[in-house]
C-alpha cells in the first residue's frame, strides 16, 4: 500500500510499504476513502517535533475491509470514521469514552505506535471502540472533523466552560479554532471575538459569526469589553506569545482552555498573576469518542455547520505539494483531503 512519510523537516513522500495486518481479534482494518491534514501533522513537517521517518495522518474516512472474529458493531463494507485517538476500549478510562484516560496509555495514529490514516489502508485496534459507522446526514468533511478538529473544538469549548451570555475568545483560526468558534456559538456565548494573523481566517470566522480584532490582541479584548476581559480564552495555537495573550485578556475569575500544541519547550507560567485573579486553566486532548453522542445530533440537526472549513483537495500521490500549500498558511487555504483513489 501507497502511504505519506515525513522524512525530515519540509521532506514528504509516498512510499509503498507491506499492507498492514489486522491487529488482533478485536481489531480492524480500513480502507482509506478519505484522509486528512491536521495542524498536528505540520508538527513533525516544521520540525517542532522532530521523529522520523513517520507516516503521518490520524483523520481517516474509510470503509471497513476485514474484521476479526469480537468485532461486533461493524462489519465489512461499512462506511466508518477512525477516532484520531485510540484505546484499549476495555479499561475504565475507555468506559468514558475518553481513550486519553485509558490505562494502557493513548495511541495516536500517525504518531509512531499506530499507521499513518493518510494511506491506502489503516490498521485499528479495538475496532467497536475506535470505529463509528457514519451516521445519516453525515458528509465526509463532517466524518473527518469528527475524527478530530471538530471533536477538538467542541472539548475546548466544553472546557472553557462557555455558558449562555459569555463572551468567549479565540485565538487561532485554523480548522480547530473554526471548531472552536461554532462549538462557543452553539453552547450559547453571545459573543465569540477572535485573532489570528490571516485576514482570510479571520472572514471565515466572522461568516460563521464571530468579531474579528484588530492589533495587539489583548489590547483589542480589553478595549471590546470595557477593561473587563472575555469570560473564557479558547486557545487553539498555544505558542508562547498566545498564552501570554491568554492570561492578559481573560477577566478575573475567568476560564483559559488550550486546545493548541505546544511545542516542547516549557512555557513560563504567570503563576501569580493567575493566583491573584482566580484563573481556572485547563489543558485537553479532546475525549474524541466521548464528543460523538453530542456533536452528531448538532450536526444533523444543523445547529453547527461543517462547511467552508476544507479548502483544498488532492490525491494521495500529490502529498507532498498539499503539505507545501498548508505550510504557506495563506489567507485561502484552511484544511485539505487527501485522497487515494486520486483528487476529486
Ligand atoms: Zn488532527
Ligand atoms: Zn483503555
Amino acid at each position: 500500500m501507497r502511504t505519506v512519510v515525513v522524512t525530515g523537516p519540509g521532506e514528504i513522500g509516498v512510499e509503498t510499504r507491506d499492507d498492514p495486518v489486522r491487529p488482533g481479534p478485536d481489531g480492524a482494518v480500513v480502507t482509506v476513502d478519505i484522509s486528512s491534514i491536521c495542524g498536528s501533522d505540520m508538527h513533525f513537517y516544521d520540525g517542532d517535533i522532530p521523529i522520523y521517518p513517520l507516516a503521518l495522518g490520524h483523520e481517516v474516512v474509510g470503509t471497513v475491509a476485514e474484521v476479526g472474529p469480537e468485532v461486533a458493531s461493524v462489519v465489512v463494507g461499512d462506511k466508518v470514521l477512525v477516532a484520531s485517538v485510540a484505546g484499549c476500549g476495555q479499561c475504565a478510562g475507555c468506559a468514558q469514552r475518553d481513550p486519553i484516560l485509558c490505562v494502557q496509555g493513548a495511541k495516536v495514529f500517525g504518531a509512531g505506535e499506530l499507521g499513518g490514516g493518510q494511506s491506502e489502508l489503516l490498521a485499528v485496534p479495538a475496532a467497536d471502540f475506535q470505529l463509528l459507522k457514519v451516521p445519516a446526514g453525515i458528509s465526509d468533511e463532517a466524518a473527518l472533523l469528527l475524527t478530530d478538529n471538530l471533536a477538538t473544538g467542541w472539548a475546548g469549548a466544553k472546557r472553557a466552560d462557555v455558558s449562555p451570555g459569555d463572551t468567549v475568545l479565540v485565538i487561532g483560526l485554523g480548522a480547530v479554532g473554526l471548531c472552536a468558534v461554532r462549538s462557543a456559538l452553539a453552547l450559547g456565548a453571545e459573543r465569540v471575538l477572535v485573532a489570528d494573523p490571516v485576514a482570510g481566517r479571520r472572514a471565515r470566522a466572522v461568516a460563521s459569526g464571530a468579531i474579528a480584532l484588530e492589533g495587539p490582541t489583548a489590547e483589542a479584548v480589553l478595549e471590546t469589553t470595557g477593561g473587563r476581559g472575555v469570560d473564557a480564552v479558547i486557545d487553539a495555537v498555544a505558542r508562547d506569545v498566545t498564552l501570554d495573550d491568554a492570561f492578559a485578556a481573560v477577566r478575573a475569575g475567568g476560564t483559559i482552555s488550550v486546545i493548541g500544541v505546544h511545542d516542547l519547550e516549557p512555557y513560563p507560567l504567570p503563576v501569580l498573576m493567575g493566583l491573584f485573579r482566580s484563573i481556572t486553566l485547563r489543558m485537553t486532548t479532546a475525549p474524541i469518542h466521548a464528543t460523538w453522542p453530542d456533536l452528531v445530533p448538532l450536526i444533523q440537526e444543523g445547529r453547527i455547520d461543517t462547511t467552508g472549513i476544507f479548502t483544498h483537495h488532492f490525491g494521495l500521490d500529490e502529498a507532498a505539494t498539499a503539505y507545501a500549500r498548508v505550510a504557506e498558511r495563506s489567507s485561502d487555504c484552511v484544511k485539505v483531503t487527501l485522497t487515494p483513489g486520486g483528487m476529486r
